[in-house]
């Protein structure tokens, strides 16, 4: 069983995918931490993001990086992970890991932005969460405040849409619902509401 769960930043996606994870008993691989990784890497060489021979070489060495390193979960780690995302040679060099992970027993929940639509297309189960960018920035701005981090929503926002933007018009693997993606709106929803909307796709299945 392979379940595919993308979506914009701040949708969401992560804590819903680990916890359908443990409700079904599958593994779990947060996608967009490797690319995180693949992004400090280039950070710590004191390399340019941009730079398509660097980037690919750090995905090659991606393993050099804990993926539980907290400063894969800064924003300049983020922005960085956003740009070197957008290099076709990065995304191959990782594909191999994530569809390793996809394959093995019992099966997997994938977490990212081109899982139903590059990794996993034969995903069973696709789902597409959202929600409007005012509350995407809202509730990563309340996250970093919750962390003490110095920042303004205004700061925020404007990160978080330049973030989107660059995901959505890259030439490789742009973030866009597969076609027989479900669509999950979680403007109005808290976790547990969306949860359950998830559990009711997931079991129809
Ligand atoms: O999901 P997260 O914000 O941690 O991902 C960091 C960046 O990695 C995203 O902005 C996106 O550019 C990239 N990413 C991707 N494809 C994935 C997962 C993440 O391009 N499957």
């Amino acid at each position: 069983m392979i379940i595919a769960v993308d979506g914009p930043v701040a949708a969401g996606k992560g804590t819903l995918a680990r916890r359908i994870a443990e409700r079904y008993g599958l593994k779990y691989l947060d996608t967009g931490a490797l690319y995180r990784a693949v992004g400090l890497l280039v950070l710590r060489r004191a390399q340019d993001p941009a730079d398509e021979a660097n980037a690919i070489a750090a995905a090659l060495d991606v393993d050099q990086i804990d993926l539980t390193d907290p400063e894969l979960r800064d924003e300049r780690t983020g922005n960085a992970a956003s740009t070197v995302a957008s290099i076709q040679g990065v995304r191959d060099a990782l594909l191999d890991y994530q569809r390793n992970v996809a394959n093995s027993r019992p099966g997997a929940v994938l977490d990212g932005r081109d899982i139903g639509t590059v990794v996993c297309p034969d995903a069973p189960v696709k789902l597409f969460v959202t929600a409007s960018a005012e509350v995407r920035a809202m509730r990563r701005f309340e996250e970093l405040k919750a962390k003490g981090v110095a920042t303004t929503f205004e700061e925020v926002y404007a990160d978080l849409q330049a973030r989107d933007e660059r995901d959505s018009n890259r030439a490789s693997a742009p973030l866009v619902a597969a076609k027989d993606a479900h669509l999950l709106d979680t403007t109005k929803l808290d976790i547990e509401a969306a949860l359950e909307k998830a559990y009711e796709i997931i079991d129809a299945r």
